[in-house]
């Protein structure tokens, strides 16, 4: 396995792969490596012959008053772990090699559907991301890049840049890995209390309560939205961000579901802010 800290280095060792005729599958993170990055691991492991993974906090991501510089990080034990599950490529760059200084890279627009849930939450998050994710793909070059529906807006919003500016990457969307009382598997779930640990299933209960009306034919996203809010307000240590129920091809708000819909739900516990959404079955 290739630990690779330049953004030189790792177009080249890319490259190299591909002149090989390997199909290059690539999965970004932010490290803190766990089980849900390991499923994204395994199936570009499946799916290609050579992995990268690249372990990146992202600072353009993170808001002033955010937990970037309480971020988990455990750099050693992301690379043993890439070791252990047969990574190729392991890109750890220092700051710099993303953000060269003097260097004015790409800045994707979110546009309107990054201003909202998440983006309304956290102003600039996604064009923080999307600056990083271009960024990356840019050095990975054609590939397959790994992305988990855990986080579904942003999932949409790479998959938009990808297919606006026609880069040469094919995104794989791939399911959320859960706790065994439904909490989505996350690095930030380490801030919270034993107390907030065992509240923090209500997230996946609210959303699966949503999901239950909607198998019985609820189409009226408040009436969803109100089942979420009810679950997570019933939880005395969970504060509700938001709840919403959106399209999941356009990511729109409607009043009534058709097709395709997932919903969505973000909550403030005092350790931590969690995001989960979960697809509704609409019969679409
Ligand atoms: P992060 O390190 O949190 O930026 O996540 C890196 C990638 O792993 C993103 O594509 C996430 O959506 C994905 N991911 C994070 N948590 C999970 C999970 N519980 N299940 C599946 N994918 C996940």
């Amino acid at each position: 396995m290739d630990v690779i800290a330049s953004a030189s280095g790792f177009r080249a060792a890319a490259d190299a792969r591909r002149a090989r005729d390997d199909t290059v599958g690539f999965v970004p993170t932010m490290g803190a490596l766990h089980a849900g990055h390991a499923s994204l691991i395994r199936r570009a492991r499946d799916d290609c012959a050579a992995v990268a993974v690249s372990v990146f906090v992202n600072p353009e991501q993170f808001g002033p008053n955010e937990d970037f510089a309480a971020y988990p990080r455990d750099e050693h034990r992301d690379i043993a772990a890439c070791e252990e599950m047969g990574v190729d490529l392991v890109f750890v760059p220092p700051e710099e090699e993303i953000y060269p200084t003097g260097i004015a890279l790409i800045e994707p627009e979110p546009g309107a559907e990054g201003e909202v849930l998440e983006g309304a939450s956290r102003p600039g998050h996604f064009r923080g991301v999307l600056k990083a994710v271009h960024r990356l793909f840019d050095l990975a070059g054609p590939c397959n890049a790994y992305f988990g529906e855990k986080d579904a807006q942003q999932l949409f919003l790479v998959r938009r840049m990808v297919s606006e500016r026609g880069l040469p990457v094919n995104v794989v969307g791939c399911p959320t890995v859960r706790e065994s009382d439904g909490l989505a598997v996350s690095s930030r779930n380490a801030f919270l209390s034993t107390e907030e640990r065992e509240q923090a299933g209500c997230l996946f209960l609210g959303l699966s309560e949503a999901a239950a009306l909607a198998r019985k034919g609820e189409r009226d996203t408040s009436v969803l939205v109100a089942a979420i809010a009810r679950e997570v307000g019933a939880t005395p240590l969970a504060k509700i961000d938001y709840a919403a129920v959106v399209d999941d091809r356009t990511f729109e708000q409607p009043r009534m579901i058709e097709g395709f819909a997932r919903a969505l739900v973000a909550v403030r516990f005092p350790g931590a802010r969690l995001i989960d959404n979960l697809a509704l079955p609409t019969g679409g």
